[in-house]
């Protein structure tokens, strides 16, 4: 896709700033050491004794300073002191009373040099500059220009984006197919009387082609698509946004039908709660944003995709019918979804023939788009540095790892007591899952730290789709995450920090268990807790009294107790199991899933 950009003119106001600024220096700083010889300053005894070695050809007495110069034209300056017979015995030492020693230039041509010169040299520098920007972008150009918005006009070309290049999201793209289609054919809408959705929002986690699927509407119905980030709106001054808003639309309109694309739109279409003391420049911005979208009606062919990671924080005003209606959830892609996108991606670079691309997304579980395509990308970077031409099935592996995990730590900081510790606490979350499932609980494990700060890596197997749990699989999870603390208390008899992350998961689930999904006794179908925050993290708050939250807590403590001492007990039960397996771990730095079954299964 072709992108033109439109002139952004705020760098021209810096640069004519700069000018002035560097003309002001070079007068005051630069210019009179250019221009003035060089003066040597000298004592007054220094002075008296050249004058009676009659070394001194002039001399210029001044109100606060004496200059003068030797027989070879070097000039010299001292202070005045009170010497009532000077003149008498410079006249002596037949020196010469000039009244200009140092000679100076003109005052015109000293104006001409030092105000004029610097200046014209900047406006034809400046003149150049901006002439060229200007056949940069073909555009009439406008020297000041701040508040307009820097909607990026991107103008379709053959390649543009298309339905294709975004991989799994079926239900998105159906969705969106209705929009392009009205782009296409308009009357057939107008004919019935119907009307299209002024606003769709895009709504999802990040980097699951959001964005990319905006484009691709673009793409497919042909349209120019205008791009612009939520954030970009909120400026410094007050009343900027809201005139970046009004120039949007005003270029949108100009090139209907089109596409605009409000990126994390939430960064202005926050809830007007007044929390903060509120926020003058960011509500003049939205209410901007409404008004205009309420002032354009729905046949001129201006279609608005707005995409946000948080839906429940935008403001109602935003989401009622004739502004954004419509609501396209865009998800992280299933083992399918994960599948295509990665074939879509593998495509751009150069592979393997036979690579298992079902296998490589059963080991990403739980990446979004934009991961996978990381991945890919990793898996052709760490072709390079071996020296191959194609990635492998094994570059993409290993990449999965990098991209989840980071990169692996060549200079291994654990000592040996650490490496044996972070083994039998990878091991015994394993043994854990895999006592209580009866299948293998992991891709893999790895026990080479890592520069996210991990000291040993779990890949865990994808569950499929898989979306309702019972009260036995809560707990057995809970019980898994606590497996890796049983199994260090049950060999090493004491604990280490490493739980730190199972401890706040297991928490987590545990509290949720009580406070949402209705699974403890006591409370029964009373929801304590709320979700605030979907797509990033899941915060939840909780909505019930201070004495049902110190209830709430003492039941979550005893949830997470009882299954730590399940997994204590299933530990102990396989002690030898789990010696074994951890000691191959050990020895090895990483075991498989099929791997860790066989050991697991042999008599
Ligand atoms: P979002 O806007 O949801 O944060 P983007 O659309 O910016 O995500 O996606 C970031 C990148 O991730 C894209 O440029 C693309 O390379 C990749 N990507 C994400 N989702 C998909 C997908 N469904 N198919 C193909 N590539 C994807
Ligand atoms: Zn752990």
């Amino acid at each position: 896709m072709n992108e033109v950009k439109e002139p952004n003119k705020k760098p021209l106001l810096y640069y004519y700033f700069l000018a002035l600024l560097v003309i002001f220096l070079f007068n005051f700083l630069v210019f009179p050491q250019m221009v003035a010889p060089r003066v040597r300053e000298i004592d007054y005894g220094t002075f008296m004794t050249m004058t009676e070695d009659h070394k001194i050809d002039q001399v210029q007495l001044e109100s606060n300073q004496i200059v003068f110069s030797d027989k070879d034209g070097n000039l010299y300056k001292t202070g005045l002191m009170d010497d009532p017979n000077l003149v008498e015995r410079l006249h002596d030492a037949n020196v010469t009373f000039a009244s200009q020693i140092v000679q100076q230039l003109s005052p015109f041509a000293n104006f001409l040099l030092s105000w004029v010169l610097p200046i014209a040299i900047f406006y034809f520098l400046g003149r150049m500059l901006n002439r060229r920007m200007m056949k940069n972008l073909g555009g009439d150009g406008m020297m000041f220009n701040m508040g307009k918005s820097n909607a990026k006009v991107y103008v379709p070309s053959e390649t543009g984006i298309k339905f294709a290049d975004v991989a799994g999201e079926e239900e998105a793209k159906e969705n969106l197919q209705e929009i392009v289609n009205y782009l296409h054919d308009p009357t057939k809408y107008q004919k019935i009387g119907a009307k299209m959705p002024k606003g769709v929002l895009l709504v999802g986690p990040p980097g699951t082609g959001k964005t990319m699927l905006a484009k691709a509407v673009a793409g497919e119905a042909g349209v120019p698509f205008f791009s612009i980030s939520g954030s970009e709106f909120v400026e410094m001054f007050v009343g900027m946004g809201a005139s970046k808003v009004r120039d949007l639309f005003r270029q949108a309109k100009e090139k209907a039908p089109c596409i605009v694309f409000i990126d994390e739109i939430d960064a202005i279409g926050k809830k007007r709660d007044g929390n903060f003391g509120g926020n003058d420049e960011r509500e003049q911005t939205l209410n901007q944003l409404l008004t205009e979208m309420d002032g354009f009606e729905g046949t001129n062919g201006v279609i608005i995709l707005a995409a946000t990671n948080r839906p429940e924080s935008l403001d109602p005003a935003l989401t009622r019918p004739g502004r954004f209606d419509r609501r396209v959830p865009v998800e992280l892609p299933d083992l399918q979804g994960r599948e295509s996108i990665l074939k879509v991606h593998a495509k751009k670079i150069k592979t393997e023939a036979n690579i298992d691309y079902g296998k490589i997304a059963r080991m990403a579980s739980g990446a979004s788009g934009a991961e996978l395509a990381n991945i890919v990308n990793e898996a052709a970077l760490r072709a390079i540095r071996d020296g191959r031409d194609a990635a492998s099935q094994a570059d993409l592996e290993e990449s999965i790892e990098v991209v989840i995990a980071g990169y692996q730590k060549k200079n291994a900081i654990l000592t040996d007591a650490e490496k044996k510790v972070v083994a039998f606490h990878e091991v015994g979350h394993a043994l854990v899952a895999a006592l209580q499932n009866h299948s293998a609980p992991v891709q893999k494990i790895t026990i080479i730290p890592r520069t996210s700060g991990a000291l040993g890596y779990t890949m865990q197997v994808d569950e499929g789709n898989h979306y309702l749990y019972t009260k036995e699989e809560m707990e057995n999870k809970i019980a898994t995450f606590t497996g890796g603390r049983a199994a260090e208390e049950v060999v090493f008899g004491s604990v280490t920090t490493g739980a730190s992350n199972d401890i706040e998961q297991a928490t987590k689930m545990a509290r949720a268990m009580i406070s949402r999904y209705g699974m403890s006794d006591n409370f029964d179908m009373v929801a304590l807790e709320t979700v605030t925050n979907q797509y990033l993290g899941g915060d939840a708050s909780l909505a019930c009294s201070a004495d049902t939250q110190t209830e709430i807590d003492k039941e979550v403590v005893a949830l997470v107790k009882k299954q730590h001492e399940k997994a204590v007990e299933l530990l102990k039960a396989n002690r030898a199991k789990l010696d074994e397996i951890a000691q191959y771990l050990y020895q090895k730095e990483t075991i498989t899933g099929e791997e860790f079954m066989e050991i697991l299964n042999r008599k």
